[in-house]
């Protein structure tokens, strides 16, 4: 039947980690990802270019992690990315890398940020 294969279709897959409305915010995302050492893709990106309007949220961009042993990491890492989201970026003290605020360390040396009240 239809319907049975549709559900199939949009059956969760737990290496989707993150579904945003814009490819802005899902690659950002990656980013976030892949600097935390979590291969990851973005998928749906280009159908959302090609449809050139808000698209349903099943055709949102979304992040997929390559193994789904990383998943939990994955969410560990955007539910820091969603507290930090609040804090102001910073230039690490040492490298002068440009680090968003959820970083609390330079992820390029390792250095410790400035310190800061915890939400
Ligand atoms: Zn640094």
């Amino acid at each position: 039947m239809a319907l049975s294969a549709r559900a199939v279709q949009l059956k969760a897959d737990p290496r989707c980690v993150f579904r945003g409305s814009t490819v802005v915010e899902a690659a950002h995302v990656r980013n976030v990802l892949v600097h935390a050492a979590i291969p990851c893709e973005l998928r749906n990106d280009q159908l959302w270019s090609a449809l050139g309007e808000i698209p349903l949220p099943e055709a949102w961009p979304q992040v997929w992690v390559e193994d789904e042993r990383d998943v939990e990491r994955a969410r560990a890492v955007l539910r820091e990315l969603e507290r930090g989201a609040r804090m102001p970026a910073w230039t690490c003290p040492a490298c002068g890398e440009w680090l968003e605020g959820q970083f609390t360390h330079c992820w390029q040396c390792g250095a410790a940020g400035p310190p800061r009240a915890r939400a």
